[in-house]
C-alpha cells in the first residue's frame, strides 16, 4: 500500500467510527462509548489531518458541528451559527491555548472568564420584545430543530422578560444549555425503575431525550433546567464589555447561570480554578464535563474571531478521561501467593481517571475469552474515581493482522509445574504448591500455623528474612535450619535465645498427627476437617498419596473438585520431592483413631456462643476426636448444636429447624460418656 492509501484508509476508518457514534449521541441520544473515548478518536483524526492536510476527506467531522437535525421537527436556520468549542485536556494544552491568544493580541492584558461546562444540550432562545418566541437546538450548527413548545415547559426559563433596572431589548438571542439537574435525574430514574420503564444512562441523555419529544407534555413532566452562557444577538446592544458582565446582565431578567464562576487575571489562576472545580464537582447540583475558558473582553473576542467550527477566544478544558484507548503490548501471567494464575495486560501507558495506567488485570482466562482480547489489540481502559482500572472493551476494527488468540499457559511461568483448572472453576492454578517460589511465603505461613505443624517463632517477619537469606526455598528447608545457626544469628533481633527457641520448636513439631501434617501441606480445598477425614479414612500417608479420584470422592467432606485438587497435588513431582524430604527429616505421628471406633462419625455439629469451661476451638477438637464434622453454619443436616452463653442467630435457626440443642452442662455430661 502506498503511504497515501494507508493514511486515507486510516482517516476513512476513523470517520466511519466517529459518524456511527455521532449518530448514536446526537440523533438517538444513546451513546455507546464514553465521551473521552470519542474525544480520543476525534483527536487521532485531527492529528492525522494536521500531518497530512493534502489527504483531508471532504466529509470529515472535524470541520462540522453536532448531528443533522431530525426531520420530525421544523428546521430553523440559525441567524448566527452555533459552533462547538475546541478542547484541551491538560495544563500544557491550556498554556498553548493562552499563548495562541496572546500572539494575536500583542501587548494586551488578557483576563479569563472561567465557567462550568454544562453537560447537556445546547439551545438558542429567541425573544422578541421580551417574549420568548422560539427555541431551537444546535443541530449541525447551521440548522437546528424548532423545539419551542418543549422549551416553554422548562420551569426556570423566563418566558417573558422584565427588569426593574434595564429596558427589555427588542431582540435578544440567548444561548445556553438545557440540563437535568442531578437530583431531578435521580428521582426520574427511580420513578421509571419503579414503573418498570426505561431509565437513562446519564443526565445528558435524559435532557436530550426529553427535549426532543414531539409531545410537550412529556418534556413538561421532566425536571429540566436552562443555564445561559452567552448572547448571540441583542438589539439595541446591551452595552456590556465583558463576557462575565453580559452573563450578569442576563440574570436580572431571571436567567440562571452556572452556580460557580471565576474571573482570572492569568492562565495559572485558570488552572487553579479548574483544579478546584474538579474536586468540588461531586457537590455541584448539575453534571459538568469540564470548564469553559473564555477571553473575558468582548472586543478581544472579536479580534480573535473563529477557526472553522470553534472560536479562538474560548476552549473547553475537559476533566480527566474516565475511559481511554490504548494498545495491549503483552499479556503476562502472574502467580499469586496461593498459586492463582492471573493474566495481566501490559499496556502502552495511557492517562485515564487522572493517573497513568500501564498494567491492568484481566482477572482470568474466561474474561480474556469474553473480551476476546489479543496482544496488539486496541482496548478501552476504564477508571473512575478509586475504581481499579479495567479493560472495558476491545476494538476489533483496529486489530493487527495475525493477532493470535490467548490461551492459558500449560506450565507455571515461575516454577514450570503443570497449570490446572478444574472444570467449572474460573481460576487456573499452579500445581507446584510446595515448590513454587511465588507461593513460598504463603506455604510457609500455613505450614507453621498452630493447627498445622505449630512451629512457634516462625512468624511472617522472620520467614521473610529467611527467604531473603535463601535459607527457605520450600517448607522442607525448615527442618535444616539448625544447620545454619550462624546465619540465623545475623538476622535483626534474633539472639541466641530466640534461635534456640526456634530450633527447639521446629524439633518438637516433628511429632504431630497425620491430620495436621496433611493440613500443613496446604493442598487446595483441604482444610482441617477434610484433613481429619482423610487421615481417618485412609489411615496412612501413603494411602492418601496414592488414592485415586474415586476413593477420594467417597471420603466424607471431600467434594469432587477437592478430590481433583488432591490428585493434582500428589501428581506434581516437585511437591512429592518436598514431601519426601519432610518425611526424611523425621516428621512422624501415631496411627490415627480407626473410624469404626468413632461414635460421632459422619455427624455434623455446630458450636456457638461462649462456653465457660473451654474455648470453642477445644470443644471443636473434642467433637472432631469423636469423629464429628464441626461446621460453621446450621442446616437441616446438622445433628446437634452446642449453645453457650449469648448464642445468637445459629441458635435461633436450630430452634426454627427443630435441631437438637445442648447447653454447656449437657455437653460436658455428653463428653464424659467417652
Ligand atoms: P463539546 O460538548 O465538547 O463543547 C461545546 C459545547 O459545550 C457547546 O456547544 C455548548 O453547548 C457546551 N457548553 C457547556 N457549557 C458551556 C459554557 N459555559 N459556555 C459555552 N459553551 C458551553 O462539543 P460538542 O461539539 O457539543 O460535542 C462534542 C462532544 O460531544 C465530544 O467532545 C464528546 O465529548 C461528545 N460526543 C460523544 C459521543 C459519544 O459517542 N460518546 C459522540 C459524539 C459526541
Amino acid at each position: 500500500m502506498t503511504q497515501q492509501n494507508t493514511v486515507v484508509a486510516q482517516m476513512r476508518q476513523l470517520i466511519q467510527i466517529l459518524a456511527k457514534h455521532n449518530h448514536a449521541y446526537y440523533v438517538m441520544d444513546q451513546p455507546t462509548i464514553e465521551d473521552s473515548e470519542y474525544d480520543q478518536l476525534f483527536h487521532q483524526l485531527k492529528a492525522l489531518e494536521a500531518q497530512y492536510p493534502e489527504f483531508v476527506q471532504p466529509d470529515t467531522p472535524t470541520k462540522t458541528v453536532g448531528g443533522k437535525p431530525l426531520s420530525k421537527f421544523a428546521n430553523v436556520t440559525h441567524a448566527v451559527p452555533m459552533l462547538s468549542l475546541g478542547n484541551v485536556f491538560n495544563e500544557e494544552d491550556l498554556y498553548a491555548f493562552a499563548r495562541r491568544a496572546e500572539e494575536r493580541l500583542p501587548n494586551q492584558k488578557i483576563e479569563y472568564d472561567v465557567e462550568l461546562k454544562f453537560d447537556g444540550l445546547a439551545i438558542s432562545l429567541w425573544y422578541e420584545h421580551g417574549v420568548l418566541v422560539r427555541g431551537v437546538t444546535r443541530g449541525d450548527g447551521e440548522t437546528g430543530e424548532d423545539i419551542t413548545q418543549n422549551v416553554k415547559t422548562i420551569r426556570n426559563l423566563p418566558k417573558v422578560l422584565s427588569s426593574e433596572k434595564t429596558a427589555v431589548p427588542e431582540l435578544l438571542e440567548v444561548r445556553g444549555e438545557v440540563l437535568m439537574p442531578k437530583a431531578g435525574f435521580e428521582k426520574l430514574n427511580a420513578e421509571n425503575e419503579a414503573k418498570g420503564e426505561k431509565t437513562f444512562a446519564n443526565p445528558r441523555n435524559a435532557a436530550a431525550g426529553s427535549l426532543r419529544q414531539l409531545d410537550p407534555a412529556i418534556a413538561a413532566s421532566r425536571p429540566l433546567a436552562f443555564y445561559a452562557y452567552g448572547i448571540a444577538q441583542c438589539e439595541p446592544p446591551h452595552g456590556q464589555n465583558t463576557m462575565s458582565a453580559s452573563l450578569e446582565w442576563l440574570t436580572q431578567f431571571g436567567f440562571a447561570v452556572g452556580e460557580r464562576h471565576f474571573i482570572c487575571d492569568n492562565i495559572q489562576d485558570v488552572q487553579a480554578a479548574y483544579e478546584q472545580i474538579n474536586t468540588e464537582r461531586p457537590n455541584l447540583s448539575v453534571e459538568i464535563d469540564g470548564m469553559v475558558i473564555k477571553v473575558n473582553d468582548l472586543k478581544q473576542q472579536q479580534t480573535l474571531g473563529f477557526l472553522s467550527r470553534e472560536p479562538r477566544w474560548a476552549t473547553a478544558y475537559k476533566f480527566p478521561a474516565v475511559a481511554a484507548l490504548t494498545t495491549v503490548e503483552n499479556i503476562d501471567w502472574q502467580v499469586g501467593r496461593t498459586g492463582t494464575l492471573t493474566p495481566v495486560a501490559r499496556l502502552n501507558p495511557v492517562a485515564v481517571g487522572g493517573v497513568t495506567v500501564s498494567n491492568v488485570t484481566l482477572h482470568n482466562i474466561g474474561e480474556i475469552h469474553r473480551l476476546d482480547v489479543r496482544i496488539g489489540d486496541t482496548v478501552s481502559v476504564y477508571r473512575s474515581g478509586d475504581v481499579i482500572p479495567k479493560v472495558e472493551k476491545v476494538w476489533p476494527e483496529f486489530r493487527p493482522e495475525g493477532a493470535a488468540e490467548v490461551h492459558l499457559p500449560e506450565c507455571c511461568p515461575v516454577c514450570s509445574s503443570p497449570v490446572v483448572m478444574p472444570e467449572g472453576e474460573a481460576l487456573a492454578r499452579c500445581s507446584g504448591g510446595l515448590y513454587c517460589a511465588a507461593q513460598r511465603i504463603e506455604a510457609i505461613r500455613h505450614f507453621v500455623s498452630r493447627k498445622a505443624m505449630d512451629i512457634e517463632g516462625l512468624g511472617d517477619r522472620w520467614a521473610e528474612s529467611l527467604l531473603h537469606l535463601d535459607l527457605l526455598k520450600d517448607v522442607a528447608d525448615i527442618y535444616s535450619l539448625h544447620e545454619h545457626r550462624d546465619q540465623l544469628l545475623t538476622i535483626e533481633k534474633m539472639g541466641e535465645k530466640s534461635v534456640q527457641n526456634l530450633i527447639d520448636s521446629i524439633e518438637n513439631s516433628k511429632k504431630t498427627t497425620l491430620a495436621a501434617f496433611i493440613y500443613a501441606l496446604g493442598i487446595r480445598g483441604v482444610g482441617e476437617t477434610t484433613a481429619r477425614m482423610l487421615a481417618n479414612t485412609f489411615q496412612t500417608f501413603d494411602a492418601i498419596r496414592n488414592a485415586d479420584l474415586d476413593a477420594l470422592k467417597k471420603t466424607p467432606d471431600v467434594g469432587d473438585i477437592t478430590a481433583e485438587w488432591i490428585v493434582d497435588f500428589f501428581q506434581a513431582p516437585h511437591n512429592l520431592e518436598v514431601v519426601d524430604r519432610l518425611l526424611a527429616a523425621g516428621i512422624h505421628w501415631d496411627a490415627p483413631v480407626a473410624p469404626t471406633r468413632q461414635p460421632l462419625n459422619g455427624e455434623s455439629w455446630v458450636v456457638t456462643g461462649t462456653l465457660s469451661t473451654m474455648g470453642r476451638d477445644e470443644a471443636t477438637q473434642q467433637l472432631q476426636a469423636l469423629g464429628a464434622r464441626v461446621s460453621g453454619s446450621v442446616s437441616s443436616k446438622t445433628k446437634c448444636v452446642v449453645a453457650g452463653e449469648k448464642a445468637g442467630s445459629k441458635l435461633d435457626k436450630a430452634e426454627k429447624l427443630g435441631i437438637p440443642v445442648m447447653n454447656e452442662q449437657q455437653f460436658l455430661e455428653f463428653l464424659q460418656q467417652y
